[in-house]
């Protein structure tokens, strides 16, 4: 009984302790008075963005956390505060629109903008690139991490692919067939222990043809360890797509190839336990979870054995 005091208190602390600097949004309606609060503001600085109508000067935006609801996702978030795509993503770090969903937190400005890791980023690259003053670049306490800084650009867009990137649309599904494992940690079939999985896996007849999830040039097309013949094809952005287990590869080293091209055939080439077809997207070295693009796995598991 005492152990379980103490676990206790200690979790509750830490947890004041990240979360001191965000209010608390109960419900996305007018009866919660800091939903009021954070659409009010919202709002406006959506307006001055409508207008071009930028203010002279900016404080550090106020941030709020909130709990997504059971039936909502993203849209609903936009829908009810006038937030985008873009200042939900980068304040929370979200790969792809998908993360938001039911029970996850998720933390809302109260002013629309990019927000930028200062360990990752430095304020005159990001003044060039967005053509912003960066005497008026600002500093906010990191939601997720409460040591960090984040860099906050108000009222700026991110670019339009950078943005169509962050939806998921422009990555169509490699093949259909049934996903028999997904990412994150997972036991390990040959080694029977915990292992990191970057990808998913979709199994599918061996022979079946294997699509280009997305056009770009292809930087790998041969043998490897573990994923047996594998392709590996370069998009825009530092964005990567992965081909593996393949049995017959079509395509060469250095073309350039369009979405949805044929890049081989699925086969059990590598360490595989049957027909499959090992897919992953990567931004720079970083694996990012496909099934958190809305409506990608649902092509990916349409042919569902009965
Ligand atoms: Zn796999």
């Amino acid at each position: 009984m005492k152990k379980f005091i103490i676990y206790l208190f200690v979790s509750i602390s830490v947890l004041n302790l990240a979360k001191a600097e965000s209010i608390s949004v109960r419900n996305l309606n007018y009866d919660d008075a800091a939903f009021v609060s954070l659409s009010e503001s919202t709002i406006e600085s959506k307006n001055r963005m409508i207008k071009k109508n930028m203010l002279e000067e900016y404080t550090s935006p106020s941030i709020y956390s909130y709990t997504v609801k059971k039936g909502e996702d993203i849209w609903t978030i936009i829908a009810k505060t006038s937030l985008n795509i873009d200042s939900i993503t980068t304040l929370n770090r979200f790969d792809f629109i998908g993360m938001v969903r039911e029970e996850k937190e998720v933390f809302l400005p109260d002013t629309l903008g990019i927000f930028f890791d200062a360990r990752e980023h430095e304020k005159e690259e990001l003044a060039q690139r967005f053509s912003f003053n960066a005497a008026h670049i600002l500093m906010v306490e990191d939601p997720l991490e409460s040591e960090n800084t984040l860099y906050f650009l108000p009222e700026i867009k991110l670019p339009f692919l950078e943005r169509t990137y962050r939806t998921g649309v422009v990555f169509h599904a490699p093949l259909m067939g049934i996903k028999t494992s997904g990412y994150g940690t997972r036991i390990d079939p040959f080694v029977n222990e915990d292992t990191f999985h970057g990808g998913i896996d979709i199994a599918a007849e061996e022979g079946k043809v294997v699509h280009a999830s997305r056009g770009g040039k292809v930087i790998y097309a041969d043998a490897s360890d573990g994923y047996g013949n594998l392709v590996i094809i370069k998009h825009e952005l530092g964005y990567y797509t992965l081909y593996g287990h393949l049995n017959e590869i079509s395509i060469e080293m250095d073309q350039i190839i369009e979405t949805g091209q044929a890049v081989g055939t699925v086969g059990t080439t590598g360490r595989t336990t049957g027909p499959h077809l090992h897919f992953e997207i990567r931004r720079y070295n970083q694996p990012l979870n496909p099934e958190n693009i809305p409506f990608f796995l649902i092509h990916g598991e349409t042919e569902k054995k009965q």
